[in-house]
């Protein structure tokens, strides 16, 4: 199945907007064996996006279309697909009622625009949307199958992902084209791409079915195995064994899988053996603090997250000694050190962990770069701290000193982490 993907909207065209619906819609359909063949984006044009279409139906067997769904003037993909496909709107009268009770619920006005909305391609069918107003349509025309969605990512990713997705399942095993085309990401933290490739380099070199691709992806690294098949069970299991392959010399490195990222890593690891936990924060400004409490159910292991940016602060809240920061300056190794402490013991948490760092481009001083950062963590009889150098900007640093310590939080808790 040849799919061609049309995104529409003048501010993608102009860069104001990142077309991430096309990716999104893409890696979803790779899980499908479906090849997208073709990418177009188009401005709110009727014109173009009618020739755009046109030749969409020529060369592909299914066209997806995203943006241009919503209810004001500029929004014209609905009325543009009927008119290319010859077909008459209809009101869908299911759908005016949804309206209705959207617009009382939240109480707001439904206006004569809305109703643009309820308006459907003869012969189409609706996917549902709870997240906004427009519904998506599904239009079949001689063996082609049409998809319009709209164009908000949050509206449009779990549409795709809860309704396209099992139609078009259904679809391909029809026609007998079910094949799948079935990845998994293993997430890697605490080496570099190369450093990683090197060590599964005899994998690397005789892949065939299925395939490993390496990916860089901010501080950590992640190691694509896709596997081609015709069940999802076979390359399930294909995946599997490669992935087992790819543990035994990896170990600790691999994190996690697919969508887990390292604050849910941690996340599962304090809720299995039921300990509490709370920052100190000073350079990471609280980003910690905010990657953790993203963990629904945080509130069972998460105590606090303090952000002691200043010298009082820390002083004041935390308990760190004055002197210590008059010595030897805010950022150092003892300061993490109370600061961990501090926190641990003003919060009566098992575990408590303190940062702090020069997240620049200011603050240099003779010995201590931009990027310095300490980490440190304690907890009942063990005591961890360490200096760093993480590169970048402000995001780079603050993002980089996050990861290191959600990363010190796992090893801690999987039991391979050394006092020091
Ligand atoms: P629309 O459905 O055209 O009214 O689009 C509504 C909003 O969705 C736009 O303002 C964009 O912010 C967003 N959007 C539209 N198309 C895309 C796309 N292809 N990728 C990411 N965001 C999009
Ligand atoms: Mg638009």
């Amino acid at each position: 199945m040849r799919c061609e993907i049309i995104a529409v909207g003048t501010e993608l065209l102009m860069g104001q907007t990142t077309n991430t619906n096309a990716r999104d819609i893409a890696r979803e359909l790779s899980s499908l064996g479906v090849g997208v063949y073709y990418q177009a984006v188009v401005g709110d044009n009727e014109e173009r996006l009618a020739d755009v279409f046109r030749q969409a139906l020529s060369r592909a067997d299914l066209i997806i279309l995203t943006g241009g769904l919503g209810p004001t003037e500029d929004d014209i993909t609905r009325e543009t697909v009927a008119r290319v496909l010859e077909l008459p709107l209809e009101k869908n009268k299911a759908w005016e009622e949804k309206l209705e009770k959207f617009f009382a619920r939240f109480k707001r006005p439904m206006v004569a625009m809305n109703l643009r909305q309820t308006m459907v391609p003869q012969g189409g069918r609706l996917f549902h949307n709870d997240r906004g107003t427009a519904p998506g349509i599904y239009l079949e025309r001689e063996g082609k199958l049409i998809i319009l969605l709209p164009g908000p990512p949050r509206e449009m990713l779990p549409m795709f992902k809860e309704q396209v997705i099992p139609l078009l399942r259904e679809k391909l095993r029809d026609q007998g084209n079910l094949g799948v085309l079935q990845s998994k990401v293993l997430r890697v933290f605490g080496l570099g791409e190369s450093a990683m490739a090197e060590m599964i380099q005899p994998l690397l070199e005789n892949q065939d079915n299925p395939t490993l691709a390496p990916l860089a992806k901010g501080a950590e690294v992640h190691l694509r195995i896709t596997a081609h098949s015709s069940t999802p069970e076979e390359a399930e299991e294909l995946i599997e064994r490669k992935a087992e392959e790819v543990r035994a010399i990896l170990g600790d490195y691999i994190y996690g899988e697919d969508e887990e990222d390292l604050e849910y890593a941690v996340a599962k690891l304090l809720w299995e053996k039921g300990k509490t936990l709370a920052l100190a924060e000073s350079c990471s400004g609280g980003l910690l603090s905010h990657r953790l409490t993203n963990i629904p159910d945080s509130s069972k292991y998460f105590l606090a997250g303090l952000v002691t940016y200043s010298n009082e602060a820390k002083i004041n809240i935390l308990g760190v000694n004055p002197e210590l920061i008059a010595s030897l300056g805010a950022v150092s190794n003892e300061v993490a050190r109370e600061m961990a402490s501090g926190v641990r013991r003003v919060c009566h948490a098992d575990i408590g962990l303190g940062i702090t760092g020069i997240a620049g481009p200011g603050g240099e001083t003779p010995g201590k770069p931009v990027g310095l950062t300490y980490i440190a963590l304690e907890s009942d009889r063990f005591q961890f701290s360490n200096r760093y150098e993480f590169w970048g900007d402000r995001q780079d640093v603050k993002q980089r000193a996050t990861q290191t310590a959600l990363n010190l939080l796992r090893l801690y808790l999987l039991g391979k982490l050394k006092a020091k």
